[in-house]
């Protein structure tokens, strides 16, 4: 592929990363839950290239606890297909897990579990636990990490940098 004479474009640079793809739809998702003025988390539910699920942090807004981007994304895709059991799925979602959420990941049967950004505070799928990998739960997920990781977290710490700032010009 040349771009302008004499330039050639690498070929890697032209092949698209799927898994960036449907992380850009995590990534909207994760927006929608800064536009309510909840975490900034983001998910999406991808099956044979079809996204059968889609949310975002909801928890503040439905009084909710249980109410993370990951569990609303599964809960879409449920719906979507009729059957809580996702075989085959990849769940797409822009902050590692915490354990609450890889259980239902566990209990939906994904497949693939592809996140951007670390959670050294409360992620469960590698960082403080690591349920994908524990040979004790009958059901594996193969875990990939670190897609769009600068967007996903820049997207986390400026939320929480706004809020602090909010905060302490209310303190002042
Ligand atoms: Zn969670």
């Amino acid at each position: 592929m040349v771009s302008k004479i004499g330039a050639v474009v690498p070929r890697w640079k032209t092949i698209t990363d799927p898994d960036q793809e449907y992380m850009r739809l995590a990534l909207d998702e994760a927006r929608q839950a800064r536009l309510r003025n909840e975490v900034p988390i983001g998910a999406v539910v991808v099956l044979h290239g079809e996204v059968i699920g889609r949310g975002h942090n909801s928890s503040i807004t439905l009084h909710d606890p249980s109410a993370h981007a990951e569990i609303q994304a599964l809960r879409s895709a449920g719906e979507y297909l009729g059957n809580y059991r996702l075989v085959g799925s990849t769940l797409y979602v822009t902050i590692e897990p915490c354990m609450m959420c890889i259980g239902a990941i566990v209990q939906a049967r994904v497949r693939r579990l592809v996140y951007g950004a670390d959670d050294p505070r409360a992620g469960a799928a590698g960082s403080v636990f690591d349920f994908c990998a524990d040979h004790r739960l009958n059901h594996r997920i193969v875990v990939r990490r670190g897609v769009c990781a600068d967007a996903c977290s820049s997207l986390l710490r400026d939320f929480f940098a706004g809020q602090r700032q909010r905060r302490d010009g209310r303190a002042g």
